[in-house]
């Protein structure tokens, strides 16, 4: 999808070869690992499914439990990450994480953690939890879907993208997605809303289909294996706005999550994740808001020098488009983010 997805999988694809895992692991393996979900779903999605890195199927969110079990991780919550940073453990870790608040966590991910006895945290945007909040990635998704060409204007420049098949719709949703996302977020969700209108999408109905509301998250949370997280109001790149919005988004979410949920929520996620979504003005607030704990979506092992940047967790995608048992053991291994970070075990600025 990305360079850097490119250039994930090449190295994954070398580590494969070489079994590098094995021999550098001693080396590359952190203290611990925080791995990031999505969905959880059986797949149904045709030829065209840009987002599909962001969803895996239940049978092999089993297999990554077992995988992560068998290479002799200990799963613990995010509540004990900081105790386990500062003291330290016989085990590496692993930490469970969702994003977004997706119905499927309850119906396909909830269940197997059950079995494994393994707790989570599921990160809630307040806004898809109220149904207005925007999925604009899947919006525009469904909008090229749906359209024979995709027509918009970015930074006085007029695209007009064909959208015939689905070789065409990859290459509309590829050039339409990082021409957006490079820019300004407002201009980004007004082009997005345009060519949805085009499609006929209603964007609350996508929103509503896909994520929990404040019931089914009540009744979610009152699991004690589950930890509720907070991921913004309206699941901005943070670091494209003012002081003001990003404060308020960062601490309006934690105070509505508490006051719907009545649990306390002392973690949260960086929407998008990105160094250029979430920066060091973002660490600041996200620890000014009293959270305990703040992840990103920098791709990389949990080493004890983090217990001084708990504000700056990296994280290890569990990738839809890579769901193999090589990937797992080579996301485990670290070996993959010594290569991405260049040895360097901190990426903070
Ligand atoms: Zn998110």
């Amino acid at each position: 999808m990305s360079l850097k997805s490119t250039i994930i999988r090449t190295g994954l694809r070398a580590i494969d070869w070489s079994r590098a895992d094995i021999w550098l692991a001693p080396v590359a393996r952190g203290d611990g690992v925080i791995l990031m979900f999505h969905h959880v779903r059986p797949a149904t999605f045709g030829a065209f499914a840009p987002n599909r890195l962001l969803e895996i199927t239940p049978e092999f969110f089993e297999t990554v439990l077992q995988m992560v079990q068998s290479a002799g991780f200990e799963f613990i919550g995010l509540d004990a990450l900081p105790e386990r940073l500062a003291k330290g453990g016989s085990r590496p870790f692993a930490v469970l994480t969702f994003d977004d608040g997706y119905r499927d966590n309850a119906e396909h991910a909830l269940p197997i953690l059950r079995r494994h006895g393994a707790p989570a945290t599921f990160y809630i945007t307040t806004g898809f939890a109220d149904g207005h909040g925007r999925l604009w990635w899947l919006e525009l998704e469904e909008a090229i879907r749906r359209l024979d060409r995709v027509i918009f204007t970015h930074a006085g420049r007029d695209f007009d993208l064909p959208a015939r098949d689905d070789a065409e719709k990859q290459i509309a949703f590829e050039t339409t997605y990082w021409r957006l996302r490079g820019g300004d977020e407002g201009t980004l969700l007004a082009v997005i809303a345009d060519l949805a209108g085009q499609a006929g999408i209603e964007s609350r109905l996508l929103t509503k289909g896909l994520c929990m509301n404040w019931d089914e998250l009540a009744a979610f949370a009152a699991n004690p294996l589950i930890t509720i997280g907070a991921h913004t109001v309206s699941h901005p790149m943070l670091a494209k706005h003012d002081d003001t919005t990003a404060q308020f988004e960062i601490v309006e979410s934690r105070e509505r999550i508490a006051a719907r949920l009545g649990v306390p929520v002392n973690h949260f996620a960086y929407p998008v994740g990105d160094p250029g979504s979430a920066g060091p003005r973002d660490f600041a607030l996200a620890r000014e808001a009293g959270f305990t704990t703040a992840v990103t979506t920098r791709p990389g092992h949990v080493f004890s020098g983090h217990a001084a940047h708990p504000h700056v967790l990296p994280r290890v995608s569990v990738n839809g488009l890579h769901q193999s048992r090589n990937t797992i053991r080579s996301l485990l291994s670290g070996v993959p983010f010594m290569l991405w970070n260049k040895g360097r075990r901190l990426n903070l600025d």
